[in-house]
């Protein structure tokens, strides 16, 4: 399998996901212009999709998919609940809904959604496995819930929010209702809430980080990057590579193999 970030954090997110035959996208959050166009930057052509997946109806990971759906002819899939609070119209032929914990395939590529906790309708998770590879796609998340557990456990690569540095929020300028929001069980993972989940559930497999969803005005890139190196290097059983995932441009196309 081969995954990229194509765009992370609040204002957008789409996470790209291959074998040698098909791929999926895990949100359309950019517009579809960008999605195309850095996708393309990397060697990627949107003829080899077949399905886009929606974590949850947040503008930051649906603004592109109706127009990338459409100029494409490309199948989205979401939950009812997610579509019902979406707003806007995918066009019936290519709008698909699953349920969380009900495994679809594309090809071969296996696609298990699961329930999260944050502030939306139906959020989730997935968990895309391909030639013996399984890859979490786990960011807009407040809580270390037992699905977070169960399945980084069994991944070999996770794109993981480290969304803020807890100090950064708290002395931020950001109104108090919303480091509430941001902080709660229905928000955002911090960067030691990221940290500790590795450092508590990943196994020896887990080979590729793409820290994620890292906000512009609580965190740095390198504050993330070190807070999680700090957890991870107490695994003297793990040795991850460990990306940052940007908002602002793709990521390198990386090789599970
Ligand atoms: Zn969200
Ligand atoms: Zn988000």
């Amino acid at each position: 399998m081969k995954i990229a970030s194509i765009a992370s954090g609040s204002n957008g997110n789409c996470y790209y996901l291959e074998n040698d035959n098909d791929a999926i996208l895990v949100d359309a959050g950019i517009s579809a212009r960008q999605i195309v166009q850095r996708m393309a930057n990397l060697g990627l052509s949107m003829s080899k999709v077949r399905g886009v997946f929606i974590s949850h109806e947040h503008t930051d990971h649906v603004r592109g998919v109706d127009v990338l759906s459409r100029k494409y002819s490309v199948p989205v899939f979401m939950t009812q609940k997610t579509y019902s609070s979406y707003g806007k119209t995918i066009k019936d032929s290519l709008l698909n809904f699953f349920s969380p914990g009900k495994q679809m395939k594309i090809g071969k590529i296996h696609v298990n959604p699961f329930l999260k906790f944050h502030d939306a309708a139906e959020p989730c998770s997935f968990l895309v496995s391909s030639e013996r590879m399984n890859v979490a796609v786990m960011t807009d998340i407040g809580l270390k819930c037992s699905n977070v557990i169960a399945h980084i456990k069994n991944a070999d690569a996770i794109f993981l929010e480290s969304n803020y540095d807890d100090d950064m929020l708290q002395k931020g300028h950001y109104p108090p209702y919303l480091k509430v929001r941001i902080s709660s069980d229905l928000g955002h993972l911090s960067n030691t809430q990221a940290g500790l989940i590795a450092l508590e559930h990943a196994s020896v497999r887990l080979k590729h980080v793409f820290l994620s969803h890292i906000s512009e005005n609580n965190n740095t890139p390198e504050l993330a990057f070190r807070t999680f190196n700090n957890f991870i290097k107490q695994r003297k059983d793990l040795k991850p590579k460990v990306f940052l995932a940007s908002r602002y441009k793709e990521s390198i196309l990386v090789s599970l193999d």
